[in-house]
């Protein structure tokens, strides 16, 4: 239900956790979050407040040295609220992780199709599904956000996702179909999040996301492509006058 990314120089865990935090407005029933870590994607998921989340941080190994990473408020659709069901997702392999808000209408023709090819689910979401998905085209596509564009153009419904990979861990992918999101820019750091008030406290300058739109950004780059065919789209810049 709520997301915030962070590419930048600060440790991002905190600037995560703080942004969930003033995206709780949404309402959600768990949370997680997913650092790049020594060549893999580490993931911590826990179900009810937020707190719950904090508490689980600190302890998981060496998490705050990350200053990359992204951070999901679920509220269920697909599955019970519960660790398994929270996001971020990874891919069977745990090559790729993803936080989704909105609903993957033809998850489950997706889901058996992946199936037969191997695929394997540890989740009943539906998020779960397009995680594995993109996986399966980077089996056959060259680039993360081909991959990604390949994933979306069978996937039917309402979303805002962001994707992380292991290989890339100085990049981010987000795309919306319905769901908002909108990235801010800051000096040496960006952010993609549901909502202006997850990072305000960082910049007031906002590029608002349109629906068919992929993005594509690192700390210090971002470029917002045309999500079917990957052609570039030229945004407008936003300066943010109000406060919350
Ligand atoms: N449909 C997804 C799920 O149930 C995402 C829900 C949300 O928007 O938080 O996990």
């Amino acid at each position: 239900c709520g997301i915030i990314a962070y590419c930048g120089h600060r440790p991002a865990a905190p600037v995560i956790l703080e942004g969930l935090k003033r995206l709780e407005y949404r309402g959600y029933d768990s949370a997680g979050l997913a650092v790049p870590q020594g060549g893999a994607l580490r993931v911590v998921r826990k179900p009810g407040k937020l707190a719950e989340l904090e508490k689980a941080v600190p302890e998981a190994g060496n998490i705050m040295n990350a200053t990359h990473g992204m951070g999901h408020t679920r509220w269920a659709t697909h599955g019970s609220p519960s660790e398994r069901n929270a996001h971020p997702h990874l891919d069977c392999k745990g090559s790729l992780a993803l936080v989704h808000n909105g609903i993957i209408e033809n998850y489950q023709e997706i889901k058996t199709d992946l199936a037969a090819k191997g695929y394997t689910f540890s989740s009943d979401t539906d998020s779960e599904v397009l995680a594995n998905l993109i996986a399966e085209g980077l089996t056959h596509k060259a680039s993360v956000p081909e991959a990604i564009s390949w994933a979306l153009s069978r996937a039917e419904g309402a979303y805002a996702i962001v994707v992380m990979h292991k290989d890339h861990p100085g990049q981010i992918w987000g795309a919306r179909q319905t769901s908002p999101l909108v990235m801010g820019l800051g000096v040496g750091e960006i952010f993609l999040a549901s909502d202006i008030p997850a990072f305000l406290p960082y910049t007031r300058e906002v590029v608002f996301l349109e629906d068919g739109e992929l993005v594509q950004m690192d700390a210090g780059s971002w470029k917002v492509m045309d999500a079917a065919t990957l052609a570039p789209v030229e945004k407008q810049t936003h300066t943010i006058t109000w406060d919350v």
